[in-house]
């Protein structure tokens, strides 16, 4: 049992993928038989989505302190979250678009498995379904885009009440934090679901399933790559006149714990002391915004909901508008900004942009086996990110320390 938790969690989901990957090729189609422990594990996230998302979400929106601060820092920040966030999603459904990773792979939907019916895509009957009648039933039916419009309303409400809303921001802080703890035991379950997934993907559907999966895993990487050394380099070399290698030399430690431990949250204190310390961005401007960064601020995850989508799409045959296009592209932002900053949460999100846009859940199954290795990658650009920001509205408003940032060169 000891032994079984010194090993670090990464390095028991890569084993458990390599075993349930050989078990299920040599085992075949019987090794359905424990798909059961994957679809347990996928219980499981589901059941933290409606928690996870209310509670983090409102403790962020709180956790800005003063409607106002939203000002110079804040606004910058925002803008720059949001342009990056939607140039991720299109290089997610571009990739999708053009290598068309599920197009080889036909799955007929498991007996009894209902797809979700596609929302409408009208604006109007969009944004009457963003507007919650009743936040209950919202929650009851784990209806995300609601559910995220009511968090920032109460998330602004506990501002807007000042000192009477300090005891619900407490309670919606230490509710993330709770879930946040609760969200790491169901990680536990991840190398028992991964290889029962991975069995059953393989053993039923052979090297053929494979083939498609180690493609999205091909372009998820391809994706983020982009955007860290394309997307970020331009941003600190044009915005905030830092060479990109000083920036990255900056930010090694924060990149390789963050693609270790998948979790931007895990990550925060050594993202802070990379940007403050070798970067040179001064503590308020860095605190605010890598803290709301590590929530908000997930372009790794954006570009991987939309190249996932298309991936579902492609595999159950589904046919995608461009109206469509554009509510995933939408939804994938709106999707990473409600995810948390730990493992596993942009699997969670999926189901959002999915039902959406009338993709199956099931494709979860199908993806949930090799989430891991793509979430360390994209926790890596989403952490990036942050720091990528930080630097450059540090830039902008002259919070940046350019001394610092030359003894980069001795770290
Ligand atoms: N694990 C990611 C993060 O912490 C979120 C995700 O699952 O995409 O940034």
């Amino acid at each position: 049992m000891k032994f079984w938790f010194k090993i670090p969690l990464w390095q028991r989901v890569v084993g458990a993928l390599i075993l349930g990957v050989i078990t299920g090729l040599f085992w075949g189609p019987d090794a359905e038989s424990i798909k059961w422990i994957g679809d347990l594990f996928i219980r499981a996230i589901k059941m933290l989505v409606v928690p996870l998302i209310f509670f983090s979400l409102v403790a962020g929106v709180a956790a800005i302190g003063d409607l106002r601060k939203l000002g110079a820092v804040g606004g910058r920040a925002l803008l720059i979250f949001i342009v990056t966030g939607q140039i991720s999603v299109w290089l997610g459904l571009g990739l999708g678009t053009f290598f068309a990773p599920g197009a080889s792979l036909d799955a007929e939907l498991p007996e009894g498995a209902e797809v979700p019916e596609a929302v409408p895509v009208s604006a109007t009957d969009m944004i009457l379904s963003m507007v919650p009648e009743s936040p209950v039933q919202v929650m009851a039916d784990v209806q995300v885009l609601p559910l995220i419009v009511f968090a920032l309303l109460i998330g602004i409400g506990i501002l807007m009440a000042k000192e009477d809303g300090e005891p619900a921001a407490k309670i919606f802080d230490s509710g993330a934090i709770i879930m946040q703890k609760v969200t790491m035991i169901v990680m536990e379950l991840t190398p028992f679901g991964v290889f029962a997934l991975m069995a059953w993907v393989a053993g039923t559907f052979g090297f053929e399933a494979l083939l498609p999966l180690a493609k999205v895993v091909a372009l998820n990487y391809a994706g983020c790559l982009i955007i860290i050394f394309g997307l970020y380099s331009a941003m600190v070399h044009f915005l905030a006149k830092v060479p990109a290698h000083d920036f990255f030399r900056g930010i090694i430690d924060a990149m390789a714990v963050s693609y270790s431990t998948a979790s931007s949250n895990a990550t925060l204190p050594v993202t802070l002391r990379c940007t403050q310390r070798n970067l040179g961005v001064s503590p308020s401007v860095s605190s605010f915004v890598v803290s709301l960064g590590a929530t908000i601020n997930m372009n790794g995850t954006a570009m991987y909901l939309g190249l996932a989508t298309l991936f579902g799409a492609q595999i159950f045959g589904v046919d995608l508008t461009i109206g469509q296009y554009f509510l995933i592209s939408i939804l994938a932002t709106l999707g990473a900004v409600g995810a948390a900053g730990i493992p596993g949460a942009g699997l969670i999100m999926m189901s959002l942009v999915f039902t959406a846009v009338g993709v199956p859940l099931e494709t979860i199954a199908f993806v949930a086996g090799i989430d891991r290795i793509m979430d360390m990658m994209r926790t890596t650009t989403n952490v990036s990110g942050d720091a990528a920001v930080a630097t450059t509205v540090a830039a902008m408003t002259d919070e940046l320390d350019r001394e610092e940032l030359v003894s980069a060169d001795d770290i």
